[in-house]
This record gives structure tokens, sequence and C-alpha cells, in this order.
């Protein structure tokens, strides 16, 4: 696999979720499973070791002489790519000034540095690529490297973890690329006259993945599809959907250390006592511990319907609902809600930052958990909910759709401050009812989304692609 992120290394959002835990659950089932990763300056390599030094890539006739470093964990080999020019900075994509300009050529560095892994020294049957970061890595497969018998038989798969980030450059980058004259046409990777590392990945792989069934249909259409779902729909025969795993030995509130009470389906006596912690935790009054409070944790962008939260919040309130925010993101978002919960102390929470023992906090101690997103190619808090007994209310899209039932908790169609607040008054109805909301609390903390069934479906995946001829050029 070749990635930008895995956790515990390096985090932004799910996709470094996904790769801290796949490929151990592959090597679970008895998969050899190497992980290409950019060292970046947070990743501690203290018991790692030096595998080749110089690691010499070529891209455009340039030399860039790199390290590589490997270490262990979980049955997998994660190995780093580290040349301090690209990768020794203060973010991953961006710094205080935007986008780092040389982020095509960072992450060229990164797919040509998984070729001259699998050339000399790791060699797979199928390169599992994520996201733009690695969406040449086909590219080149197709490109440069067609005729090279060193990776003869490789099958690629490229997973799309959210369309919404492209990777787009302008065509003028195509001298630092390597790429054939062919590729940088509309056969190839060329969009709206710029480069799209997504649509190389796209384009090239000999399968596509995303990271839900819902969400592969979606982003077929012309709604959800970011100028990609013609090619999409052209590729439907190679496009499928698998639901991330989520991690219950970190997410489960039998055992969570981070929380104040653990509890269980069978015992949920511990839940009150994370409701009170987080009330005193967010700051707001815990002497009636019978109202309900809605949770949330999420990145405050556009995609996660933050302005149908903020259409809704003084009904929220008005209805007796205490709200609890953890988030970040849009400094817009970021001053509403601050406001919020300075014009009702009471009732609102809002806790600005990127905090996991917080947002283990919410999710134990919240009744409710609101996830109103736009679209969501997976989404992770919404399984996590389900497992603390925290009844999610989504919008059926994505992901979503896909992980949340009827039984398990809340969903609204239309994307819109209507819809949402009709599904809202509807759980808070369900809510007066103990009896059923704590048969639909036991349902939902019964629900398994592990990795070991997510894994046996990649597994599944890989096997069809090797039966797969493949086709010439
Ligand atoms: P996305 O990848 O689009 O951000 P996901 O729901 O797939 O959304 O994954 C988000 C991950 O990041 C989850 O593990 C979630 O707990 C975590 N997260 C998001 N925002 C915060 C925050 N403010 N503090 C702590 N964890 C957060």
């Amino acid at each position: 696999m070749a990635a930008s992120e895995a956790s515990p290394f390096a985090k932004t959002g799910g996709l470094a979720d996904v790769l801290g835990a796949l490929p151990q659950a592959l090597a679970r089932r008895r998969h050899e499973v190497a992980v290409l990763l950019p060292r970046y300056r947070s990743v501690a390599l203290d018991s790692a070791v030096r595998v080749a030094d110089p690691f010499p890539i070529w891209l455009a006739r340039r030399f860039y002489p790199a390290t590589l470093w490997r270490l262990e964990r979980g049955g997998v080999l994660y190995y780093f790519v580290d040349f301090p020019p690209a990768f020794d900075r203060d973010g991953y994509y961006s710094g205080r000034d935007g986008d780092f300009p040389d982020n095509h050529v960072r992450f060229a560095l990164l797919s040509r540095a998984a070729l001259e892994l699998v050339r000399s020294i790791f060699r797979p049957e199928v390169i599992h690529c994520h996201d733009w970061q690695t969406g040449l890595v086909p590219a080149y497969l197709r490109g440069r490297f067609a005729l090279d018998p060193t990776f003869a038989g490789l099958r690629t798969l490229f997973t799309i973890h959210n369309l919404g980030y492209q990777g787009f450059f302008p065509m003028a980058v195509w001298t630092d690329l390597d790429l054939e004259a062919s590729q940088l046409t509309m056969y190839g990777a060329e969009l709206n006259g710029g480069l799209s590392f997504l649509k190389a990945g796209i384009f090239y792989a000999d399968a596509i993945s995303t990271v839900s069934p819902g969400y592969a249909r979606e982003i077929q259409t012309p709604a959800l599809g970011f100028g990609l779902d013609g090619l999409l729909r052209a590729r439907a025969d190679s496009l499928s959907g698998i639901v991330n795993g989520v991690d219950y030995q970190e997410w489960n509130p039998e055992t969570d250390p981070h929380i104040a009470a653990n509890y269980s389906d069978a015992d949920l006596s511990g839940k009150r006592i994370c409701k009170q912690d987080l009330l005193q935790t967010f700051g707001l009054p815990a002497d009636d511990l019978n109202i309900p409070v809605a949770g949330m944790v999420t990145r405050f962008a556009p995609q996660k319907g933050i302005d149908l939260i903020r259409a809704v919040a003084e009904d929220v309130i008005a209805a007796g609902v205490k709200l609890v925010v953890l988030g970040s993101g849009e400094s817009d978002d970021e001053r509403f809600f601050r406001d919020l919960a300075r014009r009702h102390p009471r009732s609102v929470g809002v806790w600005i930052g990127f905090d996991n023992r917080r947002a283990h906090q919410v999710e134990a101690g919240a009744d409710l958990f609101l996830m109103p997103s736009r679209y969501e190619p997976c989404g992770l808090n919404q399984i996590y909910s389900l497992r603390y007994g925290t009844l999610p209310i989504v919008r059926a899209t994505g992901g979503l759709d896909d992980t949340v039932r009827e039984g398990t908790g809340f969903k609204f169609w239309d994307f819109s401050a209507w819809a949402f607040w009709e599904a809202i008054r509807y759980a808070l109805r369900v809510f007066q009812d103990r009896e059923r909301w704590t048969a639909m609390m036991r349902n939902a903390m019964r629900e398994d989304f592990s990795w070991d069934h997510s894994a046996a479906e990649y597994e599944a995946l890989y096997h069809q692609l090797l039966r797969q001829a493949r086709p010439a050029g």
C-alpha cells in the first residue's frame, strides 16, 4: 500500500485510520503487507532500521537522493521515504501560507518511491493506492513503465477516501512529473485544462474502490461526482464500495481508558457517569441527567453540513437539548460556536481544537450524535457512536446511510434544515420513551463494523484482480 497518512504516524482524518488498521487486519489473514509513507517531521524513527541509503529516485531527469527506513508494527512492514527537502516540514500538505506549492513533486516522489520499493525491496502482487497523493502510481505503471518487465503482472487498486480532494495542479507542472504526452490529455490525467492526480488514479488503476457502497453509487452522479462522475460511470464495472472497519480496541466503552466509567450493553449504568463527566468537562450544569445531550465531533468544513447545524441550533436549544461540540476548521464556524456558547452558557458547551480524549468523552457521554453531512464517503464517528450507545442522527448519504439503520439511529434524506429538524424532533420524542430508547441503544451497541469483516472484502477484491487478465499497454 502507498499512502500519505497512517495512524499513528501521521493523521488528519479517516484515511489515516484505514491505513493504521487495514494492513494489520490483512496480516492477520496471513497476507504479507508493506505500507509506504512519507517520513514527515513528526514521524519518530527510533525503532526503525535504515534499509537503503541512498534510496535513489529519478523523476523527470532529476535525481532525488532519499533514504528508506522500515519498522514493523502488528505484522506489517511500514516503510518511510525520507527526503527532508520534501517532507521535513511543519505540515503534511500545507503550511501557514496555504498548500505547499510543490505538492505535485512531493507526491510524485512518493509514487515513484513506491515503484522503486517494488522494484528492489518488496515485491507484491497488488499495489493498493489511496487518494490523490498516490494517484500517479497507476499512471506510471501504464505510462513510463508500461514495457518494463519488472512490473509485469502487477495489479493496482485505487481507493477513493474522499472525491472532494483532487490533487489538482496547473498543466504547466507536467515538466516535473514524467508522465507520457498521451497522459496529459483527457484520455489521461487532464481535467478542466489542468492535471488531476485523483483522476489519474481513477483512469489508470485496474480497479477502483471507495469506502462505502452508497458513496460508490453517489460519486457516479453529477451532484457528488466533482466533475469525475462521467469517468466513474464509464468505469462502473471496476468500481466497488467497502465500508471501513473501526478499531474496537480503541473505541470500546467496556475498556476505554479515556472515559469516566466503563459500560456495556448488558450494564449501561456507567453511561450516566460519563454523561455527568461530559457536562462538567464542557462547563455545563450537570444537575439534571434526564435532559438529552446531543454531541458533535467534526471538522468544520462544508462537507460536514455545519450550515444545517447552525440553522437549527437555536431551535434545538429552545427544545431543551444540551449541545456539546468538539471541532475545528473554518474560522467562521469556530466563531459561530464560540458565540453560541457565550449566549447559552447553560445549554451549549464548545471546545475548539483536535482532542482525542474529548472525542471519546463526547461519544460516551452524549445521548445523541449529530452528523448531517452534505456527503460522507464512510464516516467513522457515527460508527463509534453506535458502539457507545449514542444514537446518531445522520443524513442518509454515503457511508452514513450504509451504517445507520432504523432501530439503531435516525436518518433524514433531504439536505435541508427542515428535514434535519424533523429528524431531531422525532428522536426527541423517542427519547421520552425510555424503554424504546434503551432497546435502540442496545441494538446500536451490538452492531459490528470490525476490520476483520472489511479486510475479507478487500481480500476478495485483490483475488478478483489477480484473476483478471491485464489489458495490454
Ligand atoms: P473525516 O475523515 O472526513 O474527517 P471521519 O468521520 O471519517 O471524517 O473521521 C474523522 C476522524 O477524526 C475520527 O477518528 C474522529 O474522531 C476524528 N476527529 C475529527 N475531529 C476531531 C476533533 N476535533 N477532535 C478529536 N478527534 C476528531
